[in-house]
């Protein structure tokens, strides 16, 4: 009977191993739950309680017990009320699928469903996640304690067995909270430590690594597909002075409305970044040089437009203006060249913008600037 169980047990560890690689993958970042992965993890629950079916180990003669009843437990405990439903019609339909119909199989089936609403139902509580599935667990167990009862129609058999198998159960519920918690919390570092390495803290947008990455991966989609990338390079106009009249702090609000600024008018097809400082890029797949002057343009002036408003000092008011830079591939790095001459380029644009007055957008295009190992040719 040991082995069994414990082939049973290792079974069930390798499911939980899986459904942790699936959820890095599907469930994180997707909180709240969507639908689709709900029923996913339902039905793919209620598959690994049929193959555990399988891998039964008998507690007395005649009398084999699995954990099939822990997937909805768990699935219950960690993804709600509608996948432990899932789970267990799966396992009720499934019991009469492989083992064929009978009165017994048919009290087998409706005592999952039973399983299955009372775990749906106690998912909803706010209790923690270790007494939920301890409380779900032991529900489950009374509820098979009356299937067996009425499928033995032998109280000694049952009242001998019994007590093997809650014990068997209560164990197991405890080993897989200890594996399930180890594997979620190391998905949520994980989920944590993924944004952190990609995402400005300050604005929460793209920081520069992650610029570098979505250079490159959109420079060799424009090169694949022959589409034009633009680049537009921007940067705040006399920030300092913001820094130095109104403080650090407020300069910070300021850099973080104009993110929401520049997310909002670069939509939909803008890849949003900051790259240090008081220096923002924003990305334009397909788009052309003409399209990158005007999208500049716009969001130049709605940085001129926009009244910043700086809570900490009792809704203090500022206006600040931004210069950008704007290149754009083939057209004028020479199709040839790399991503790092279009940020040369849309660099060499803003800095023009800078020295011909400010508040202004100069493109590499209409500047005829080129990269500086063409210049030097
Ligand atoms: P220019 O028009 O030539 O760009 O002038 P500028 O003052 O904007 O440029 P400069 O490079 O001299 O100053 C940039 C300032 O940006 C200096 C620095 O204090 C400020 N800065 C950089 N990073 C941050 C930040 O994270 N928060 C705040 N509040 N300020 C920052
Ligand atoms: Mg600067
Ligand atoms: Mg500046």
């Amino acid at each position: 009977m040991l082995s069994s169980l414990f082939v049973n047990v290792c079974i069930f560890v390798t499911f939980l191993f899986f459904s942790g690689v699936l959820s890095k993958k599907y469930v994180i970042g997707s909180r709240p739950l969507t639908l689709p992965v709900k029923i996913n993890s339902g039905l793919l629950f209620g598959l690994y309680g049929m193959i555990l079916m399988n891998y039964s180990f008998p507690v007395g003669p005649h009398v084999i017990s699995d954990m099939r009843h822990l997937t909805v437990v768990v699935i219950g405990v960690y993804m709600g009320w509608l996948p432990a439903l899932l789970c267990s019609v799966v396992l009720g339909i499934g019991r009469i699928a492989l083992y064929g119909w009978s009165p017994a199989a048919l009290i087998a089936c409706l005592g999952m469903l039973v399983v299955g609403l009372l775990c749906a139902y106690i998912s909803t509580f706010s209790w923690s996640r270790l007494f939920k599935m301890n409380m779900m667990n032991l529900v489950s167990m009374a509820v098979i304690f009356v299937t067996l009862s009425l499928n033995l129609d032998n109280m000694t058999t049952v009242m001998r067995y019994y007590p093997t198998q809650l014990i068997i159960s209560v164990i197991a519920c405890l080993f897989l909270y200890v594996i399930t918690e180890h594997i979620d919390s190391s998905n949520v570092l994980f989920a944590q430590l993924e944004k952190r390495a990609t995402t400005d803290h300050l604005t929460q947008l793209n920081n520069l690594r992650q610029f570098e990455w979505s250079l490159h991966n959109e420079m060799a989609g424009a090169k694949l597909r022959s589409e034009n990338l633009s680049l537009l390079s921007i940067d705040i106009d006399h920030f300092k002075l913001v820094n130095d009249t109104y403080g650090h702090a407020a300069g910070d609000e300021v850099l973080r409305d104009l993110g929401k600024i520049l997310l909002a008018q670069a939509r939909p097809i803008g890849i949003v970044s900051r790259n240090g400082g008081e220096e923002f890029t924003v990305l334009l797949p397909n788009c052309s040089s003409a399209l990158a002057i005007a999208t500049a343009e716009k969001i130049r002036k709605a940085v001129q437009a926009n009244v910043f408003k700086l809570p900490a000092l009792s809704q203090k008011k500022l206006r600040i203006t931004v210069s950008i830079g704007a290149a754009t591939y083939p057209a004028d790095t020479e199709a040839t060249e790399t991503e790092n001459a279009l940020v040369e380029l849309a660099d060499k644009a803003l800095y023009q913008a800078k020295n011909s007055g400010r508040n202004k957008v100069c493109s590499a295009s209409v500047l005829e600037l080129r990269p500086a190992h063409i210049v030097e040719r």
